[in-house]
């Protein structure tokens, strides 16, 4: 867990994640689903914590003492020997896991910390009045999942202007106010298909034609045939794996595009050529059926 000026972690003072506390947790584990023993867990953690202390106390299983309230209001929820409250000393030695506590960063926090200002600002909007439990939550919060998108796409969103609509250039603030407004302008988000793994496709298509393409009832209907199509030409193509191949994401080429191969067609490991000619083939596709 991390503190900075604004980060996905600590958005404002008036929340914070803490999704990743403690580090080892069972598959699909959500703190919103035992919200009323953790609250007391957090409550015990926070009244028990001396900061004078120093002797370590490692932790078992899927709990830590040292996590707790941060604040007078018991608001925000983050770790009470983070070196952030020690004047940049790391405490966390006290728990025996200093190493994973210090490396636990998740994928959507680096996304965001490569967003604009202004991006970060605009999908903070709709999380606005959240608490701690709601805003950690991958279930109840839109923005993990809006995050996976990757940055470029969601920058082309922050940064759509008015002007296409004959008005003079306004940035784009309106479909921030709220989750419903945001689905309400661009209805695409409401797709279940796996942002990950197709964030490579989506964004070369809003590459091309804009953000246009996020705003039309039917783009959902199209992507989602599209993958389909897609993945079944991707299969002809005959792509064996085996050992000797290089791991898919450890491939010099793209990153959306090695998700995609990795969690939208499936493909574990592949030789760079195998790889090349995969990307060609959906290219190619993409082109001849959006542009
Ligand atoms: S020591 Fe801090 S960072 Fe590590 S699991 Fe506990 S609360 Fe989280
Ligand atoms: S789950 Fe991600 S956003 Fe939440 S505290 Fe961990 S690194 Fe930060």
């Amino acid at each position: 867990m991390t503190k900075a000026k604004t980060t996905l972690c600590f958005p404002d003072g008036e929340k914070s994640c803490f999704g990743c506390c403690p580090p080892i947790r069972p598959a699909g584990y959500d703190h919103l689903d035992y919200r009323g023993m953790i609250s007391r867990m957090l409550l015990e953690n926070t009244k028990a914590f001396n900061p004078a202390r120093q002797d370590i106390r490692p932790i078992t299983g899927f709990s830590c003492w040292a996590i707790g309230y941060l604040d007078e209001s018991y608001s925000t929820v983050g770790c009470l020997l983070h070196p952030y409250r020690y004047g940049g000393v790391d405490m966390r030695y006290r728990v025996s896991f200093e190493d994973k506590c210090r490396r636990e960063t998740c994928e959507e926090a680096k996304i965001f910390q490569a967003l604009s200002c202004r991006a970060q600002t605009a999908l903070l909007r709709p999380v606005k009045g959240m608490d701690s439990f709601t805003y950690s939550s991958g279930k109840a919060n839109p923005l993990f999942r809006m995050l996976m998108w990757g940055s470029p796409l969601l920058e082309s969103v922050a940064n759509e202007t008015d002007e296409a609509e004959g008005h003079l250039p306004r940035h784009n603030e309106a479909p921030f106010k709220s989750w419903n407004n945001f689905i309400r302008r661009y209805p695409f988000f409401a797709s279940s298909l796996n942002p990950k793994a197709h964030s490579y496709i989506v964004t070369s298509i809003v590459q091309r034609l804009g953000t246009i393409f996020l705003r039309k009832d039917e783009s959902r209907d199209e992507l989602e045939l599209f993958s389909a199509a897609a993945l079944a030409r991707i299969r002809k193509l005959g792509h064996v794996e085996s050992g000797r191949q290089t791991w898919t994401h450890l491939l010099d080429l793209p990153k959306p595009f090695l998700d995609y191969l990795r969690l939208g067609a499936g493909i574990a490991r592949i030789t760079q050529e195998g790889a090349l000619e995969i990307k060609a083939a959906l290219d190619s596709m993409i082109a001849t059926a959006f542009f």
